[in-house]
């Protein structure tokens, strides 16, 4: 009689990336001499092996078509030595060997329409989040607002003038990915969920509505002879957290949804310990496909950190050095007793318990 065989397992997480770097990467892993850059944009980085690799970065809109994908590849192949790779905030990089390929792959990349830049002290490309693309509870097109946005700072990209690296993310809800950076633009629901009554019984499961609540504004009910929920609205803080679960929980307004901006997040551990972001601007319109009011704000703030910071200072170095009076006076923005505030008392304030929440 045969033996069972062992069921193999099919999930094996993400491939070892080993087998697609440049092959003097492989070569010098982790034994590194020392890295400089030689100009905006480009890294270069010298192994103990006497190996020299230059890298040259360029940012990318993200959301790309396969022709987009395809002309890159295509540089890679014409311009560089066909290996390439994404950082974490969308950039592509492009590895040689020889100094000698780095100006004709630059020309190439800027001819084609993808700037050159994003190393050091640059606004580097904006991390964010899926976006009407991908996502099914956005208030807002996180990407579209990062290609609005990086169009007005092409030359920061493109420049290491910052005192420091700027780090930018957008989200486009208020609860879910994104993250702490420098200045994050961020989805703010100002008024509570509409409830379509029909659809809850059939589309909802109540209790985890429920439970989902951070502030316990949401209640069983029955409305018009059928199952439903109620929402207490005094308590209610415009989350959002109760809509991905419930849909018919439309908190998404064209215009009650509006964008807000916070600053001073970090979450590096480098020079200063990581930083929680706090909210500088509130109520600004979700105004695709440009979103004007909110690249008026970012740029109002990058140019007071940019005019005022010392050397090195983050942003959240600069703000507590200067203090929050004198931000909002160098920005110019209004300030309101809703704004940085930190959430201290959340532990009393917020539903924390774990015998109703999951
Ligand atoms: S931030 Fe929210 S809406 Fe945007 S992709 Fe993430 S979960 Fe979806
Ligand atoms: S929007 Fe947030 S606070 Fe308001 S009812 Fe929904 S989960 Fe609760």
């Amino acid at each position: 009689m045969s033996q069972p065989q062992m069921r193999r397992a099919i999930e094996c997480g993400v491939p070892d990336n080993r087998q697609f770097l440049h092959p003097l990467l492989v070569k010098n892993y982790g034994n590194w001499k020392y890295h400089d850059r030689p100009r905006p944009g480009v890294l270069h980085h010298v192994g103990h092996s006497g190996d020299e690799v230059w890298t040259v970065r360029a940012g990318t809109q993200r959301q790309m078509d396969v022709y987009t994908i395809r002309k890159l590849c295509d540089i890679a192949d014409r311009f560089a030595e066909s290996h390439v790779r994404f950082t974490i905030r969308s950039n592509i990089e492009f590895m040689v060997s020889s100094f000698a390929k780095v100006a004709p792959l630059i020309s190439e990349l800027e001819a084609s329409g993808f700037p050159v830049g994003g190393t050091g002290n640059s606004v580097s490309m904006i991390a964010h989040t899926q976006g009407w693309l991908h996502c099914d509870i956005p208030g807002t097109d996180a990407s579209g607002v990062v290609k609005a946005l990086m169009d007005d700072l092409y030359d920061e990209f493109r420049r290491e003038e910052m005192p420091n690296r700027v780090h930018m993310s957008t989200s486009c809800c208020e609860i879910n990915c994104g993250g702490q950076a420098d200045i994050a633009i961020i989805v703010q629901h100002t008024k509570p969920p509409k409830i379509n009554h029909d659809l809850v019984a059939n589309v909802c499961e109540r209790p985890a509505v429920v439970a989902r609540c951070p502030v316990a504004a949401i209640r069983p009910a029955m409305v018009n002879g059928k199952p439903s929920l109620e929402i207490d609205e005094k308590k209610c803080m415009c989350c959002g957290a109760c809509y991905p679960p419930c849909p018919p929980m439309q908190i998404n307004d064209p215009e009650y949804s509006k964008l807000a901006i916070w600053v001073g997040g970090k979450n590096s551990n480098a020079r200063a310990k990581p930083t929680f972001m706090k909210m500088v601007a509130a109520g600004l319109p979700n105004n695709p496909p440009r979103w004007p009011e909110v690249s008026e704000v970012v740029k109002r703030i990058l140019h007071a950190y940019k005019t005022d910071a010392r050397a090195w200072e983050r942003m959240s170095d600069w703000i507590e050095r200067i203090g929050w009076p004198r931000f909002f006076e160098q920005t110019e923005l209004p300030f309101t007793k809703y704004l940085i505030d930190d959430w201290r008392g959340a532990r009393a304030n917020l539903n924390a318990s774990t015998h109703i929440r999951f």
